[in-house]
């Protein structure tokens, strides 16, 4: 077995920015203080198949929450899934409270295949992921949204980058939002995909002369259209506190929130998106 090691602050903060602060399975937003560190390949590999670099390399360290840690334990990422997928038939089981509540309907057991949080990380592994869970083929996903079934194998595959209309009519098909299958922090782990990177490289090289950061483009963009932080709260429906942060630099916009905000205030939702991307790596490099 391998030992325990104790990771300095700059490594735990490295694991905590993997998915930006969310937890690698099941995607819950996490505090850095409460970030427990898990290991994909569990430590206890009995078949010693794997070495002591590859055990506590940045790729097998994983943000987790205490009930994602705790339940997946020294389990494979296979057996984990399996122990999830397997939790209505061990409730049905045991506990004769879940019985009753599955009869009266209060509880519905389901047959959900589990996808965790870090497989669903690029938009092609989003898009795969809702076309699964609204049971359809790619060619029945190519017919509803009206784009050839083979771009959509590309999608999937990461081969090819979908653009945000050719995103909204896969949101529009799949009955979603397109911010579900936007993918934004993915700037400096993009190494498979090298049109991506330059796309995003050239961009971020543009905000980085420009030097806008997302805290001024909001203020100047909010004061440009008249609207208070709190009308802005209102329109949006984040909670005003967090406008606020987002405007100090002290946080910065996930997913769904920046499409609100980049709707709300008329900007550009790749160009928002970009800039927040850019300000995350920024964050992430200090
Ligand atoms: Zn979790």
């Amino acid at each position: 077995m391998s030992k325990r090691k104790n990771l300095t602050k700059q490594q735990r903060q490295q694991v905590y920015n993997k998915y930006n602060g969310h937890c690698a399975y099941c995607g819950c937003e996490l505090e850095y203080k409460d970030m427990q560190v898990d290991h994909l390949i569990p430590l206890n590999d009995w078949n010693n198949s794997h070495t002591d670099e590859e055990l506590w390399s940045m790729d097998n360290l994983m943000p987790s929450c205490r009930l994602c840690n705790h339940y997946k334990r020294s389990y494979t990422l296979e057996h984990f899934r399996e122990a999830i997928e397997k939790i209505p038939f061990k409730l049905n089981r045991d506990s004769y409270i879940y019985r009753v509540g599955v009869k009266y309907g209060i509880v519905n057991p389901n047959e959900n295949r589990i996808t965790f949080f870090f497989e669903k990380d690029t938009t092609g592994q989003k898009i795969k992921h809702y076309r699964h869970q609204a049971g359809f083929t790619q060619e029945q996903l190519g017919e509803l949204s009206g784009i050839n079934a083979i771009c959509i194998a590309r999608y999937e595959t990461n081969k090819t980058e979908p653009t945000l209309p050719q995103l909204n009519k896969l949101a529009k098909a799949l009955n979603i939002d397109t911010a579900q299958l936007v993918e934004i922090y993915s700037v400096n782990k993009d190494k498979n995909n090298s049109n991506k990177s330059i796309f995003l490289k050239e961009n971020i090289e543009n905000i980085v002369n420009e030097k806008v950061t997302v805290a001024e483009l909001m203020i100047k963009q909010r004061k440009n259209i008249g609207l208070t932080g709190k009308q802005l709260s209102e329109i949006t429906g984040i909670n005003h506190g967090l406008i606020r942060q987002y405007e100090t630099g002290r946080s910065i916009p996930k997913e769904y929130n920046c499409f609100k905000i980049a709707s709300a205030l008329n900007i550009d939702t790749q160009y928002f998106l970009l800039i927040c991307a850019y300000d995350s790596y920024v964050i992430q490099k200090e």
